[in-house]
């Protein structure tokens, strides 16, 4: 067939090879352009890497830049209908890939023959594996990636500059660490949503000096639309996905060409359109929660049913750009992730119990003396999902 075969399995790890210029390449008959991964300069013959900061491809020996094809962005956009993919059973298009696969964190990332590291990019732990065929599917589109290695490096260090647990020097040390851009498999969601409910409107009613709550039976329907759902298709990085990586400006997406990941990896999808579309609906749900409750009105609501129809749901697949490093502090090693196209970083952080609770004390302080507020937050990339809150 005309996948590349696979690299050779002796010595997975071999450092990099000296970037000698190699004869001009032979063409290579193939099959499925989908599946080309090497580019070779027409220069020189060394590998072609996709380069951000130009948008095209650079010749890692010469520098020559060759520049991507331009094909219509109309599929990478595209709205497929779920309901019929599901019913339907047609397959989506997948290519065989060589990978790796962490016994750590789960994580399936396309096997780089020239990669000198033996970490998973995700979890910074030791792959022990050998190389295999992973099927994967064919992408429709790709964010490319838009911010270089350089300039990750920068975002990384202002991010440790600005915390207050990173001491200093700490900025120095992460110099030294290197990236990995590594696409991550996403899936994006559309629905219209109908809800008929029924619940319960409360109303504060004061009769001298006690309030009470007067409740009253309600029902009624909420109607919506959602648009580009984002769900990771793996677990690797699903947490930054959801808020702290975002937004992500899916308007840019490309019509996936394999010259965008000439340099780069991409991961192997491990949760498919179904699980996804199941998460997707978890967060739709959520929010079709507050409709009901704004439509309710009143002073306090309660949701007794919530009856929701799903229809006109479409889904794109996509890759998105992600530099991933990890930096240590103490003797732990911590991972920050960095969307390859806007420079937005989130980084996991230690969480010393001492110093948490002197940064919320400093933090209410704060918020007391501005506003009299009884909460402390500490925003998204402090912990996500979980408020600190304090009482006096
Ligand atoms: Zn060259
Ligand atoms: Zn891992």
């Amino acid at each position: 067939m005309g996948h590349p075969p696979p690299p050779p399995r002796k010595n997975p790890w071999a450092r990099k090879k000296p970037r000698a210029p190699k004869p001009p390449a032979k063409k290579q008959a193939v099959e499925n352009p989908r599946d080309k991964r090497d580019f070779s300069c027409p220069n020189c013959g060394a590998d072609l890497r996709f380069d951000p900061a130009v948008s095209m491809m650079k010749c890692t020996h010469c520098e020559a830049e060759v520049e991507v094809p331009h094909v219509d962005d109309a599929a990478a956009h595209e709205e497929v209908g779920l309901r019929d993919r599901l019913a339907s059973g047609v397959k989506m298009e997948t290519v065989e890939i060589a990978s790796l696969n962490c016994s750590t964190c789960g994580a399936s990332v396309e096997f780089d023959p020239d990669e000198h590291s033996r970490l998973c990019p995700f979890c910074d732990s030791a792959i022990v594996a050998d190389v295999t065929m992973q099927r994967s599917i064919v992408p429709q589109g790709l964010l490319p990636f838009a911010i270089e290695e350089k300039e990750a490096h920068a975002h990384m260090g202002d991010w440790l500059h600005a915390r207050w647990f990173a001491p200093n020097g700490i900025r120095h040390n992460a110099a030294s660490e290197s990236f990995n851009g590594v696409y991550v498999p996403t899936w994006t969601y559309d629905a219209y949503t109908a809800t008929a409910y029924t619940g319960k409107r409360g109303r504060r009613v004061r009769s001298g000096k006690t309030t009470t709550m007067r409740w009253t039976r309600v029902s009624g329907a909420v109607t919506g639309s959602f648009d580009d759902i984002l769900v990771s298709g793996s677990q690797s990085v699903s947490v930054e996905f959801k808020d702290a990586l975002a937004p992500w400006p899916l308007h840019a997406l490309e019509t996936y060409q394999t010259e965008f990941l000439a340099g780069f990896r991409a991961e192997n999808h491990t949760i498919d359109l179904e699980e996804g579309y199941a998460e997707s609906q978890i967060f739709m749900r959520a929010k079709i929660r507050d409709w009901i409750k704004a439509d309710i009105g009143g002073d306090a609501q309660i949701i007794t049913s919530a009856d929701t129809r799903f229809s006109d749901e479409t889904f794109k697949h996509v890759l998105l750009p992600v530099w991933i490093t990890h930096y240590t502090l103490g003797n732990r090693r911590y991972r920050m992730s960095i969307n390859g196209q806007t420079g937005k970083v989130f980084g996991q952080r230690p969480f010393s119990n001492l110093k948490l609770a002197a940064g919320a004390l400093a933090g209410f302080l704060a918020l007391a003396l501005l506003g009299g507020m009884l909460s402390a937050s500490f925003g998204p990339d402090m912990r996500p999902y979980q408020n600190i809150r304090l009482s006096p």
